[in-house]
């Protein structure tokens, strides 16, 4: 697909879904003028990037995952490394949905592999919006042909109004619960995804030995102190990847992997290896407001 096509669908799709935004400066709502441009009532604007998507920071800032990290991402979710998760969501997604038209927020999105993936299941007329602070991410993820929006945003600010969205997706991604309320339907529903004590166990071991103590209750009572648990659910397998996948997966995670180059050839001198996928989606609703 052409960058220019790629700018015209999403000018589209934003005209279309104007009102689903608010300024993050002054958080008033926005138009889509000259089919360019979200202005907000005060003036505050931003431009529709040639590349297709939409920049709503004030200012660039340097996260710690560059471009290559992404494409290495890509490649994995592309191969169908996840595609267990992502039919699980997608199931949750399908067995929740009130109505034929539903907009999916995922906060964190990455270069956006699991939205993109996520539409390719769900059913019915619907829109997507994807948000990372990282502008390397969403420029990626502005190449795919899904019917999303992809925006750059500070997710403790996110650029979207109110009450908007029955469904926000959190996929191995930081939370803002305050943000997630605020951005939720009445009957909407937070779907996080966490790493289990067995996620990437055979790297883990290559580059940690022993020594790692893997908890993740803390994220759990974090999730149960803001949001009422409604389900969880497990989600458990093993992939055989090859090279050069292996070395993908490495680059994609954790960067005090990348400090040890060693450990690293261990890994890139293995042609194959199974692969644990462990992690637990948990489903929550809104308090009552
Ligand atoms: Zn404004």
């Amino acid at each position: 697909m052409s960058q220019q096509s790629r700018k015209s669908i999403t000018a589209e799709l934003i005209a279309e879904h104007a009102h689903f935004f608010s300024c993050p400066i002054c958080t008033r709502s926005m138009l889509f003028e000259n089919n360019t441009t979200l202005v907000c009532t005060e003036g505050h604007s931003y431009d529709l990037a040639k590349k297709g998507y939409i920049h709503l920071l004030s200012q660039s800032v340097d996260t710690k995952y560059d471009k290559a990290l992404f494409q290495s991402r890509q490649r994995i979710a592309e191969s169908g490394f996840f595609t267990p998760l992502i039919e699980a969501i997608a199931d949750l997604v399908e067995s929740a949905r009130l109505s034929e038209n539903i907009a999916i927020f995922d906060a964190g999105c990455g270069e956006g592999s699991h939205l993109a993936q996520i539409q390719k299941y769900v059913t019915g007329n619907t829109i997507g919006f994807g948000a990372d602070i990282s502008k390397e991410g969403i420029q990626l993820a502005a190449s795919n042909p899904s019917k999303t929006i992809w925006l750059v945003a500070d997710l403790a600010k996110t650029p979207l109004a109110n009450q908007k969205f029955p469904f926000i997706l959190n996929v191995l991604s930081p939370s803002n619960y305050s943000e997630f309320d605020r951005l939720l339907t009445d009957d909407g529903q937070l779907i996080k995804v966490i790493p289990n004590s067995a996620y990437l166990q055979e790297l883990r071991k290559i580059f940690y030995g022993d020594k790692e103590n893997f908890d993740n209750e803390k994220t759990m009572s974090r999730f149960q102190e803001k949001f009422d648990l409604i389900k969880t659910q497990e989600v458990k397998y093993q992939v055989r990847l090859e090279q050069p996948l292996l070395n993908d997966l490495v680059k994609m995670t954790p960067l005090s992997w990348s400090a040890n180059e060693a450990k690293r050839k261990q890994v890139s001198d293995t042609s194959a290896m199974d692969i644990t996928v462990d992690m637990t989606i948990l489903v929550g609703k809104r308090r009552k407001r």
